[in-house]
This record gives C-alpha cells, sequence and structure tokens, in this order.
C-alpha cells in the first residue's frame, strides 16, 4: 500500500508525522474525501474546489494548484491498482512547537493522502437500506469547513455502532441538520424532496449538490428547509448522500420504520440516476 506524504509516495510501513503536527495536537487542519469508481475519480473537480475553500477559511495557504492536487490523487489511485473506493486527503498547519497562535509563516502543512478500498456500487446496505439513530448535534459553529476536529462525530457515530445501525442524524433545536458523515434527506408524501439549505450549520456536501442538480434536471420538486425528526419519521422516504455512500436509503429511525421501512422509489430512482452520472463522468 503506497501512500503520499508531504510530496512523496511512500510504502504505509514507511510514512511519518511528527508528534509535534498541529493535526494531532490541535485537529488544526481540514480534509477531503472522494470516490473513485473504475480506477477514477468522481466528481473530482468540486472535492477540489471544496478542499481549496476550507484551507482559505483557516488560513493555510494551498500547497498545491488544483490541476497538481487532481495529478497526485490519479497518481496515488494508479499506484494502488484502486478500482473502486476512496481517495483521503489531509492537510494540517504543519509542525511547529505546540503554541496555539498560527507558526510562522514559513512553517509548511502537513499533507497527506491515501486510499481505501471499499465496494461503493455493490452496496448490500443500499438494498435493504439503512437505519439511523438520532443524537444531539454537540459541533462547533462552522460545520461548513470540513475541518479534521471530528470528536463530536466520533462518538455520535459511535452511539450509532453501538445501536447497531449505520448512521447518526445530528439534531438541533428539534431539526435535523445532517449525517455524521453525511447530508439528510427526507421525501415528503407529496413527493417534495427536502435538506437543509446551506449554511455554516451543515458541511456543503459534493453528493448533495450532484443529486439536487439530477433530481431539478429530471424535474423533481426540491425544496431547501429545515425539517424536523417529526417530519421524518413521517416522511414516505429518506436518504443519506456522501462520497462514500452515494445515495443511502434510510428507512428506520430510532427504531421506528420511515414508510413500509423499504428503500422507497423515488430514493432508489435518485441512487441510480448518481450511479449513472458517477460512471459517465469517468468514461468522459
Ligand atoms: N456532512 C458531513 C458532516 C460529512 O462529514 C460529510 C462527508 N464528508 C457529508 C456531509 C457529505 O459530504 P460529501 O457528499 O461531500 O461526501
Amino acid at each position: 500500500r503506497i501512500v503520499f506524504v508531504n510530496g512523496e509516495f511512500v510504502p504505509y510501513e514507511e510514512a511519518r508525522i511528527s508528534i509535534m503536527d498541529r493535526g494531532f495536537l490541535f485537529g488544526d487542519g481540514i480534509y477531503e474525501v472522494a470516490a473513485v469508481l473504475g480506477g477514477r475519480l468522481v466528481d473530482n473537480d468540486a472535492h477540489l474546489a471544496r478542499l481549496v475553500r476550507c484551507l482559505g477559511e483557516i488560513g493555510i495557504e494551498n500547497p498545491y494548484p488544483v490541476a497538481e492536487w487532481a495529478q497526485l490523487e490519479e497518481e496515488l489511485v494508479k499506484r494502488n491498482g484502486l478500482v473502486e473506493g476512496l481517495v483521503y486527503m489531509e492537510v494540517t498547519r504543519g509542525v511547529w512547537e505546540r503554541d496555539f497562535p498560527f507558526p510562522p509563516a514559513d512553517v509548511k502543512p502537513t499533507v497527506v493522502m491515501f486510499t481505501q478500498e471499499k465496494s461503493i456500487t455493490g452496496s448490500k446496505l443500499a438494498e435493504t437500506g439503512a437505519k439511523v439513530i438520532t443524537v444531539p448535534d454537540l459541533r462547533w459553529k462552522r460545520r461548513d469547513i470540513k475541518s479534521v476536529a471530528l470528536l463530536a462525530q466520533v462518538l455520535a457515530k459511535q452511539e450509532a455502532a453501538k445501536a447497531g445501525v449505520s448512521e447518526a442524524w445530528m439534531v438541533e433545536d428539534g431539526y435535523v441538520t445532517e449525517g455524521g458523515s453525511s447530508t439528510a434527506f427526507i421525501i415528503t408524501k407529496d413527493g417534495r424532496i427536502v435538506t437543509r439549505p446551506l449554511s455554516n450549520a451543515i458541511l456543503p456536501g459534493i453528493t448533495r449538490q450532484a443529486v439536487m442538480h439530477l433530481a431539478e434536471e429530471q424535474g423533481l420538486t426540491l425544496e431547501e428547509r429545515l425539517f424536523t425528526v417529526e417530519e421524518a419519521l413521517d416522511a414516505a422516504e429518506a436518504f443519506y448522500t456522501s462520497a462514500s455512500a452515494f445515495v443511502m436509503p434510510t428507512v428506520e429511525m430510532d427504531g421506528k420504520p420511515i414508510a413500509d421501512g423499504k428503500p422507497g422509489p423515488l430514493t432508489r430512482r435518485l441512487r441510480a440516476l448518481y450511479l449513472d452520472m458517477a460512471q459517465a463522468t469517468n468514461s468522459g
């Protein structure tokens, strides 16, 4: 297994990061995850645009132009012979004696990339549908930044794992914000696809954006607004989206079935459309 660390491709066993890395000490960094299908990156321009925006938001200088980022990712995918799975990228504010304010400007960011094999298109869970629990959203107020400080999500997803379900939907003031590592959607009984509008309260999901675009093309009704846990429980369908799950039907919440407890027809259609799009992007 080959990984990328600070400008070099090295075997995983040889990769080293300092204990003084600010990502390790402070969670002072951001990350990005993009899917790989048929050996090609899915919707990668959008992922890289978010990476660049997040770096800017926290004042880390972007270490590579976008075209070079893409080349490095592709090289990593190739070196690992990855056909289907994920590319993980992380940039931290670098290595310096532990001190809260930013280190001197000449301290270089730490850059790490690795791949993970994962069957996304053949997901068994997507056939049966995923179960979720709701948990309080304990995060900070800049959730639009893809920060590596993920303690709230670790705790939320551990609760989900303990409950034997796949995802935790986080709730604030009675409204669902998003999944621990996904965007939450419901479909109302009159066929409206509802998801929370973009703000500092959620991460702008790349899959969310693509799915909304596909829904629009199909003439489906989209509604960007807040929705409550009660509304989700009463929905005709529900699903969540992410680069690692694509469109995942959600069939149970807090132990209660959503509608008939099976993946809904519109959700299945959106998943199929997304898969087509991802595969078409690839061959293009
Ligand atoms: N929200 C959160 C909190 C996430 O961690 C993720 C996964 N990165 C998403 C939403 C989905 O984003 P994307 O579709 O870009 O993977």
